[in-house]
């Protein structure tokens, strides 16, 4: 909904004030009723003294005992049963206004139809009211939400989308239909896994054609969870499709999503809930989002304590007061100024999201793994390989693990970038030199289709027509909100624009790194800065470019949370160098089999420092034993045969292949 609509939307509620108040008040039956205070006592929670009051600035009801807001709108939706699209025509009908709600447009579908379900609504449902009804839920909710019963009373939740098209059919199956295993007849078509009508493509949100958009919207983990909030009078409740570990649709219902000024987030109380919650927060926008943190453990007045895991629980054991009381309590996830240390998430690197090298020797022996919610920084000489350590770690093993990323190189035209990017998801196996050239790479047809259809919409590569700072993270801001993507990577510092001139530039930088921080935080994600050395590496020992010798300012070392040193072994480092005395050779000048070294110089959650010395394939891979040489991503599982035996010393190295990096 645009600000437009908003705005008339708005005048129409100031238009029917009076008749508003007047329904409002004789259909709720409002208690002590004063004219001219307008305020009575409120119809949703149970009170003596009068609360309920009319907000004249906002034409809408607000409890100040139970934080419930209700106006014209939500008593179309609630008491008379509208959708939202229907209630706003009405209200803009009534009052003048020349309106019709938007039809849905057609959607492009490009591999198939979509099949839209029927509904089906069984009049014998009194197996579904029954078990609603020891879950908490009285019939009127059950009516509000479209909550009908098949043939064998298995409750069926109709999922609509914002323009009343009923979009799938998620079945629940009962107890005593469970045992049955010839349950049939969810139309048009029955997925026996996840008992979903209708494919699951189009992710909407259970009880969204019901939502007010003028008011605060409500998002729980399951249909049980939304139908709570209701039966506890709290409007405007939605649940998310797949559970908490599925975001499509926030990406799919963005727009609709967008138009919300207030989101409170209700997910379950496990693990998994606690991080949906962060993701969905950082996704909607913290300066909009609150939480509501559901206790594990609610001691009751009697002293007694109960066990609960969301909001159903807390309806069927404790009660809607509860959830009323719970909903005064939202929360901020905190991201910048003061908050109190206990109210600190605990940091358990065990269940923080973040990235893994795939390289066994650094993820279990130094970095465990880059968390969401930091900056790296990676360095390198030229040509020592660390644009292949980017794509290897950053693009491929993030899209392997299931995560978005987004890419600025002031560097690389994306025509270069993918091919590089492709030739490292293709690995070892599906890749060759074209004959008689060593620099022209071929990748086997069959599997390059694979491969763009595997990445296919999780890599984003932002414009470089203008590099400023500001203008980079601003459109990162869409991928990493609308996309979900994880992974944020910068390539490189010198070719952003920070504004600088001769005399600011280390401040501007110091700048630019608390920006970067902030940002990673703010939508918990890791991004990825690549800093060129500050001068040439002096080439004759196995210390890379760390630290300090990293161009740009020391407060770019100082303020990240990781730095990488990416540092090619030369033919002398190869060799190594004799002491004089026999055979011996002089210490720290040993001669090494290996390509490459990578050191790690801050690693500042695990604490953790260290150097892993690699081999690199002409396949554009860095790797340390023959698994992760013949790695095959997630696009070639299927891939049966036997991972050909590996001679270390035969690895494809050639000279001339890091000279055409950087
Ligand atoms: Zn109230």
């Amino acid at each position: 909904m645009d600000d437009n609509l908003r705005d008339i939307i708005q005048t129409a509620k100031e238009k029917l004030a009076v008749e508003s108040i007047e329904l409002i008040v004789r259909d709720l039956e409002i208690e002590d009723w004063d004219e001219d205070k307008l305020q009575g006592c409120c119809p949703f929670h149970n009170e003596k003294t009068s609360s309920f009051k009319w907000n004249s600035k906002n034409s809408s009801f607000h409890c100040f005992g139970c934080n419930k807001s209700y106006d014209i709108i939500n008593h179309y939706i609630s008491f008379q049963g509208l959708t939202s699209r229907n209630a706003i025509e009405s209200l803009l009908n009534e009052t003048g206004f020349e309106y019709s709600a938007p039809q849905k447009k057609q959607e492009k579908d490009i591999n198939r139809i979509y099949k839209y379900p029927k509904r089906v609504a069984n009049e014998n449902d009194s197996m579904v009211k029954d078990y609603w009804k020891s879950r908490g839920i009285s019939d009127e909710t059950l009516k509000f939400f479209d909550v009908t019963s098949n043939q064998y009373g298995n409750t069926l939740f109709n999922y609509y989308d914002e323009y009343d098209v009923l979009t799938f059919i998620k079945a629940r199956y009962s107890k005593e239909t469970a045992k049955n295993e010839k349950i049939i007849g969810i139309t048009p078509k029955e997925d026996k896994k996840n008992n979903i009508s209708g494919a699951g493509d189009k992710p909407v949100l259970y009880g969204m054609n019901k939502v007010n958009p003028m008011g605060t919207l409500n998002i729980s983990e399951g249909e049980g969870d939304s139908l709570s909030l209701h039966e506890a009078g709290i409007t405007n409740a939605v649940s998310v499709p797949f559970g908490s570990n599925t975001f499509s649709w926030i990406e799919y219902n963005y727009e609709w999503l967008s138009q919300f000024s207030r989101i409170v987030v209700w997910m379950d109380n496990d693990e998994a809930g606690v991080k949906a919650r962060r993701e969905i927060i950082s996704r909607l926008g913290h300066h909009k989002c609150r939480f509501i943190d559901i206790p594990k453990e609610i001691i009751l007045e009697d002293g007694n304590k109960v066990n609960v895991k969301d909001v159903n629980d807390v309806l069927v054991k404790i009660g809607k007061e509860k959830i009323l009381e719970l909903s005064k309590y939202e929360k901020e996830l905190p991201i910048e100024g003061i908050m109190s240390l206990e109210d600190a998430e605990d940091f358990n690197p065990e269940t923080w999201d973040g990235l893994r090298t795939g390289i066994k020797q650094i993820d279990d022996n130094i970095l465990y793994k880059f968390f969401f919610g930091t900056v790296a920084t990676i360095t390198g000489t030229p040509g020592s390989g660390k644009s292949t350590i980017v794509n290897q770690w950053f693009i491929n093993e993030a899209i392997n693990q299931g995560y978005g990323v987004t890419i600025f190189s002031g560097e690389m035209s994306p025509s270069i970038l993918k091919t590089w990017i492709e030739v490292g998801m293709a690995g070892r196996e599906h890749v060759n030199f074209k004959p008689n050239s060593k620099f022209i790479r071929i990748i086997d047809k069959t599997a390059k289709e694979k491969i763009i259809d595997w990445y296919r919409g999780k890599i984003h590569v932002l414009k470089d027509d203008d590099n400023n700072l500001e203008v980079i993270l601003k459109r990162a801001e869409q991928t990493v909100m609308v996309n979900g993507d994880k992974i944020l990577i910068l390539d490189n510092l010198a070719t952003i624009g920070l504004g600088e001139n001769d005399v600011n530039t280390f401040s501007k930088q110091a700048e630019m790194m608390n920006k970067l921080k902030a940002f990673a935080i703010k939508y918990n994600i890791l991004i990825v800065l690549v800093v060129h050395p500050r001068k040439p590496s002096n080439g004759n020992s196995a210390e890379g470019v760390g630290g300090y010798e990293m161009g740009g300012s020391a407060s770019i070392f100082n303020l990240c949370h990781y730095n990488v040193s990416v540092r090619r072994y030369t033919d002398a480092d190869k060799k190594g160098e004799k002491s004089g005395r026999g055979d011996e050779y002089k210490r720290g000048k040993e001669p090494t089999p290996y390509d490459t070294c990578i050191q790690f110089y801050k690693n500042r959650l695990m604490g953790t420092l260290g150097k892993v010395d690699m081999y690199f394939d002409m396949s554009y891979r860095f790797y340390t034993n023959p698994e992760e040489l013949w790695k095959r991503y997630n696009w070639d599982k299927d891939n049966k045969t036997t991972i050909p035996n590996h001679d270390p010393n035969n690895h494809g190295i050639d000279e001339d292949i890091f000279e055409d990096e950087d």
